[in-house]
């Protein structure tokens, strides 16, 4: 089969010019090329956002009855509509279908908080702040706003975007990964049919070319970015030396800390879920698993035998828990992870440079779970960013020697704790320097009406996504003080105002 042409969709039309660059997406479980991405220009990006800074004049002045009409026509259309588009991200990211279908709806938990834009956008009022004068805030939207999202979550983290930015009244302009830029397309055709303006939606597709229009285009506003730590820190430099807002979240190396009295199995479980899940490609996927010495080796024959039970192979198939990387070069370099830990020493438990899996062919890009033990800080395995199945155990002799590895840490995504001693976890809450937190909880993701947002190098900029942080990153704020006339308001007096 031909390779299908992927397009930019430029408010409700499909872009209908000739790319003077493209690039491939495969199908990460056969290798094959399956699709052709046109690549945007910055002459493009700048034509796009001067129709959506125009589109934005007549959304931002929109009812809060009309933008909640077309949020809730949204949410329904993506709820129908989530097969489709959880059948395009495994094609293109790999990861299994119903990990697919659960990044649709955690997108969804998004849309569903904008839903309630008008008890939102509420501002506050105080009546008589001096004599008859009362005082209030508003919240505006900012007018043209950029989003850019990486190719782990192609629907999830454009969802922790567009619906509160397009439901505080800005257009958005989202340029995706190009690894997996489909799902984007159809999610913004859903704009279109839930009643959105021509215009206010606009996805461009491109690398650093379309990534820097954006960041220089004076008319955009704000730039919310998710990728990986260098990315992240130059998109938060750059966007705000242009004077723009920027929320720039990066990589990740999150911890878990197994203390003796933990439940092990449900430890064991955790570590698995998280460390394996859609083959480790998630910013709060658990890489690193600090046991204390005396349950160590329990801990890990534990999970020695649930990976051992685990299936790789073609996201679509029956009983595949986890399918392969999202590129041969992603592979590639997970793989020289591996073998990086062996050469520095560490012990290598499982090794998922071996083994079979299901679907998929030979030339899928596939790498099974692995499992190192007897990991040192100092090695690469344990320093860097893999994004892939390889869970690293590091062995502590206390809490506080565990604690002390995650606060040294340089990134501070997510963590977790397993224990029962509740004294030890509500320390460890207070005291560990991470943005996302967990007791007893594999993946610590915050709900749509809190905020998703790292600590340290984990992000750039001072908002973290959705929730209240999302709305105030998306809106400006207004304090309007007002008097209307009355004969007491009279006289002369050139002093600063003061309050009787
Ligand atoms: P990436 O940094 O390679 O790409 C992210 C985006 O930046 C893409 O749209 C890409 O086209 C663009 N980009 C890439 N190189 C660029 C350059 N030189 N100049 C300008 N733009 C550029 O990240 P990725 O590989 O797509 O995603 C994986 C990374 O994202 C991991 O590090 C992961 O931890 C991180 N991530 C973080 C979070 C979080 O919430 N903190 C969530 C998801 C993913």
């Amino acid at each position: 089969m031909s390779p299908t042409r992927i397009t930019h969709l430029i408010g409700h039309s499909s872009w209908d010019g000739t790319a003077e660059r493209t690039s491939e997406v495969f199908n990460p479980a056969t290798g094959e090329v399956t699709g052709t991405l046109d690549l945007a220009s910055k002459a493009l990006v700048d034509e796009v956002v001067a129709k959506a800074a125009k589109a934005q004049k007549e959304w931002g002045d929109a009812s809060i009855a009309k933008r909640t009409r077309v949020l809730f026509a949204f949410r329904q259309l993506l709820d129908e509509r989530k097969e489709e588009i959880a059948k395009t991200i495994t094609a293109e990211h790999g990861k299994t279908h119903p990990d697919a279908i659960g990044e649709i709806n955690r997108g969804l938990e998004v849309v569903e908080f904008a839903c309630g834009i008008g008890q939102i956008l509420k501002g506050g009022y105080n009546e008589n702040v001096s004599t008859r004068i009362d005082a209030y805030s508003i919240l505006q939207p900012l007018g043209v706003v950029g989003v850019i999202s990486p190719f782990n979550f192609p629907a999830m983290v454009p969802l922790w975007f567009v619906p509160v930015a397009i439901a505080t009244g800005n257009a958005v302009v989202i340029k995706p990964s190009e690894k997996d830029p489909s799902a984007v397309n159809l999610i913004a055709d859903l704009w279109r049919e839930a009643g959105l303006p021509d215009g206010v939606m606009n996805v461009v597709h491109g690398d650093k070319e379309a990534v820097d229009a954006l960041l220089e285009n004076p008319t955009v506003k704000s730039i919310s970015f998710v990728g990986s730590t260098p990315i992240a820190q130059y998109v938060y430099e750059t966007g705000t030396r242009n004077g723009k807002r920027v929320q720039a979240l990066g990589g990740a190396k999150n911890h878990m800390l197994v203390l003796p009295d933990a439940d092990l199995d449900l430890a064991a479980d955790a570590a698995v879920n998280a460390g394996y899940g859609a083959a480790g490609e998630r910013c709060m996927a658990i890489s690193v698993l600090l046991a204390v010495d005396t349950v160590a080796d329990e801990l890990i024959a534990k999970i020695k035998e649930r990976t051992a039970t685990l299936t790789t192979g073609e996201g679509m198939g029956d009983g595949v828990d986890m399918g392969p990387l999202v590129t041969a070069a992603h592979r590639d370099k997970v793989k020289g992870y591996i073998d990086a830990g062996e050469a520095e020493g560490a012990t290598l438990v499982i090794d998922g440079r071996e083994g079979e899996w299901t679907g998929g062919t030979k030339d899928g890009f596939f790498l099974l779970p692995t499992l190192f033990d007897g990991v040192k800080p100092e090695m690469s395995i344990y320093t860097d960013e893999i994004f892939g199945p390889v869970l690293s155990v590091v062995r502590v002799h206390s809490f506080d020697e565990g604690l002390q590895l995650i606060n040294d840490n340089p990134f501070g995504n997510g963590v977790t704790i397993f224990t029962n001693d509740g004294g030890a976890a509500r320390r460890f809450q207070h005291e560990v320097q991470v943005g996302m937190v967990g007791i007893n909880v594999p993946i610590p993701t915050p709900m749509a009406y809190y905020s998703f947002g790292g600590w340290k190098n984990s992000l750039f900029g001072d908002t973290h996504a959705h929730g209240m942080e999302g709305v105030h990153f998306f809106t400006k704020t207004k304090a309007v003080t007002q008097r209307w006339l009355d004969p007491s308001h009279g006289g002369l007096n050139l002093g600063f105002p003061q309050n009787d």
